[in-house]
Parts: structure tokens; C-alpha cells; sequence
């Protein structure tokens, strides 16, 4: 592949580890295998777009997770991807060589690059609780974000106001998308983000020149379009009923359920029990946490207490029940042979009239066992209902 050594050197990978690194971009993309060498060849060949990281209200956790990442060898590959232009906590100017870096950026390629905004950005009084080189995070974000080709918000901060945002919010904080209307935002939320995310939406940018389907909330289907609860490892545990009831219990060191715990995951969207964090090795779940819905919108206000239990999830104990019901079930219905066997035994008996016995016993035992019977089906129909 032309180029492929060259990139292989920069990213000082081999080529092993850099088709290694195409291919679980591509599953992560949920992309068909025959997409790999196409996301190779735009890593490449394709130029690098021009990109501006900018960080309001925040604890710089998703600046943190992308340079802690290192399978794929994450920072080596991503800094080959893109051209960073302004990043406050990685780059080399400072004072007015940094702002320089961004106007030049913002004037010479309006429109075409694109800005990745960690953090809330306060709006009360004017924005005056976050100011960047004298400037409000506000007028930054309305400057900056609204003359880039894509907006892409990493963590929930930026993607939807995030613990800043939370009640009483003093500062007024919100999300990328409510502060600057008009551009054109991709959320990727998370506390932090999950970089392995953020790089995919990337090489998806690079290789095919757009960006993947989006939901509703303005997240991309391949990372938020399925339930944590549905991909959970601890998922049996639930519909089994085993549930960690108290920290370091039995239960929670056999790795059983944490919806007793406060799990949000039945309420939660995300891809992290199949992409996980520090080179795949564990999510929060994983590790014996439970998950707080990081991803979702207003989570800190609208889904109670971190450790708090949801109120009414189905299924929960499902499976034991259907054991239970099974039990009764087979137990019925064995109660049903066993009176069938008897009443056919006694008929058996009964029915060959015995020499100058009368018919109507015949008649009466026949009648009694269809009673029986009907009792027996009745118990059973009725635990259908009630179990159904
Ligand atoms: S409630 Fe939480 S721990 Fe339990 S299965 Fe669902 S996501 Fe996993």
C-alpha cells in the first residue's frame, strides 16, 4: 500500500500493529472486514484536517484519557490523523504564540476545520466564570465553533452541561450545542470519553469525507446505539435475580448484578462493555461499579442519586421466575399425569362393571375425573396468567 510504510514509521508502528489498528476502527464502526484497507489508505494518503481543541468548565478528564490511550497506540495514530493546531494542555507556544495559532486557524481555513470542545460553557452574567486570553469561554465557543466545518463535543460536559450543569448550576452552564445554536455539533459524551470513540469518528471523517448516522441527541449511532444493560457481563446475574446487595458481599465478589447498587445501565446508551477503557481490560461495570449514566443527558439531576436503585425495570429475576414457573408448570402437569394414571386406573377397575354392579358408578367416577382434571388445567391456565 503506497504510503503505508511512511505512515508506519511516523507512527512509529509496525505494520502489524498500525492493520491492527485499522481493523478494530473498522469494528468499532461496525464497518464490513473490506472497509479495513480503505481506512488505511485514507490514514495514509488523505490529508490531515486541521483541528482545534478547545477547553471551557472541566477537569480536563477527556484530555487526560486520550493521552493515557494506548491501545492502539491511540496519541501515536491520532496525532498522524489529524493536524492539531491548538490544544491548550499539549501545545508548545503559549500566551500570544498560542492565540495566534488559533486565530490563524479560525481566519485561513473557516469552514474547514474542525473544533473538539471539552468542558460546559457557563453563560450566566455574561459568561464571566470561564474566560480563556480574556476572552469569555462563551464568545470563544460562538467564535470559534460557529465557523467550523463539525463541532465535535467529547464528554458530557460539552455535549450536554454535564456535573456543571447540574442543579442549581450556578453559572448557568450548558452544552456545545445550546451556547452556539448554529453549528453543527456531534456530541460523543461519556465521563470522559471513551477515546477509542473519538479516534473512530475521526478515521470515519478521513475516510469517508462525512460523518456516521447520529441519533437524536446528536450521538453516533456505532457508539450510542445500543443499552449497556443488553451488553452487560452481569447481565444473567439480572435475569437470574442474583444481586449485589451490599459493597463486598458475596454477590459482589462473584460479579453479580449492581442494579441493587444503583445501576443505570438500563437507562444507559453506550458501547463501553464492548469497547471497555485502558487497552479493553475493564469498564466501571466490569470493575465492580456501578454505571451512572455518564452519557445521558442531565444524568447528575434526572436519574437520582448515584447510588440509588431505578424504580421499575422489567425483568428483573426473570429467568427465575420462568424456573419457578417451569417448576410449577412441570409439578402441575405431573400432578395432572399422576391423577390421569390414577383416575384411568381407577376407571380401569371401575368401568368393567362388575358382575350385577350398576352402571351409574361407571358414570359417577367419570364424572369426578373430569372434575379433577379440570381443576389441575385451571391451576395451570391461571399461573399462565399471572406469569405470563
Ligand atoms: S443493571 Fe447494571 S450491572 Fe446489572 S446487568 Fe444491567 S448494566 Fe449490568
Amino acid at each position: 500500500m503506497k504510503g503505508l510504510k511512511d505512515c508506519t514509521l511516523n507512527c512509529q508502528l509496525s505494520r502489524r500493529t498500525f492493520l491492527q489498528f485499522c481493523s478494530v476502527i473498522a469494528a468499532t464502526l461496525a464497518l464490513p472486514s473490506g472497509s479495513v484497507s480503505k481506512i488505511a489508505e485514507a490514514i495514509v494518503n488523505k490529508q490531515k484536517p486541521y483541528v482545534v481543541w478547545l477547553e471551557f468548565s472541566d477537569c480536563a478528564a477527556d484530555t487526560e484519557a486520550l493521552l493515557r490511550a494506548t491501545n492502539p497506540a491511540v496519541e501515536n495514530v491520532l496525532l498522524d490523523l489529524i493536524s492539531i493546531e491548538y490544544h491548550e494542555t499539549i501545545m508548545s507556544p503559549s500566551g500570544a504564540g498560542a492565540e495566534k495559532s488559533l486565530t490563524d486557524v479560525v481566519n485561513q481555513h473557516r469552514g474547514e476545520y474542525l473544533a473538539i470542545v471539552e468542558g460546559a460553557i457557563p453563560t450566566a452574567n455574561a459568561g464571566v466564570y470561564c474566560c480563556v486570553s480574556g476572552k469569555t469561554a462563551l464568545e470563544r465557543a460562538r467564535e470559534v465553533c460557529g465557523n467550523a466545518r463539525a463541532v465535535i463535543a467529547v464528554g458530557s460536559c460539552a455535549s450536554f452541561g454535564g456535573l456543571a450543569a447540574a442543579v442549581p448550576n450556578p453559572t448557568a452552564a450548558v452544552g456545545v450545542k445550546t451556547a452556539v445554536p448554529q453549528a453543527n455539533v456531534i456530541n460523543l459524551p461519556g465521563c470522559p470519553v471513551n477515546p477509542i470513540n473519538l479516534t473512530a469518528l475521526l478515521v470515519h471523517y478521513l475516510t469517508f469525507g462525512s460523518f456516521p448516522a447520529l441519533d437524536n441527541l446528536s450521538r453516533p449511532l456505532f457508539a450510542y446505539g445500543k443499552r449497556i444493560h443488553d451488553n452487560c457481563e452481569r447481565r444473567p446475574h439480572f435475569d437470574a435475580g442474583q444481586f449485589v446487595k451490599h459493597w463486598g458481599d458475596e454477590g459482589h465478589r462473584l460479579g453479580w448484578c449492581l442494579y441493587e447498587m444503583g445501576c443505570k445501565g438500563p437507562q444507559s446508551y453506550m458501547n463501553c462493555p464492548t469497547v471497555r477503557f485502558n487497552q479493553g481490560v475493564s469498564w466501571p461495570v466490569m470493575s465492580g461499579h456501578p454505571c451512572f449514566a455518564c452519557a445521558m443527558p442531565d444524568s447528575w439531576d434526572a436519574l437520582g442519586p448515584i447510588y440509588s436503585r431505578l424504580p421499575n425495570v422489567k425483568g428483573a429475576g426473570l429467568e427465575a421466575a420462568a424456573d419457578t414457573l417451569g417448576l410449577t408448570l412441570v409439578t402441575g402437569a405431573a400432578a395432572g399425569a399422576v391423577t390421569h394414571a390414577a383416575i384411568r386406573l381407577l376407571k380401569s377397575k371401575r368401568e368393567k362393571p362388575r358382575h350385577g354392579e350398576p352402571t351409574v358408578e361407571t358414570d359417577y367416577y367419570k364424572s369426578s375425573s373430569t372434575s379433577i382434571e379440570k381443576k389441575v388445567h385451571r391451576r395451570i391456565h391461571k399461573k399462565r396468567e399471572i406469569n405470563p
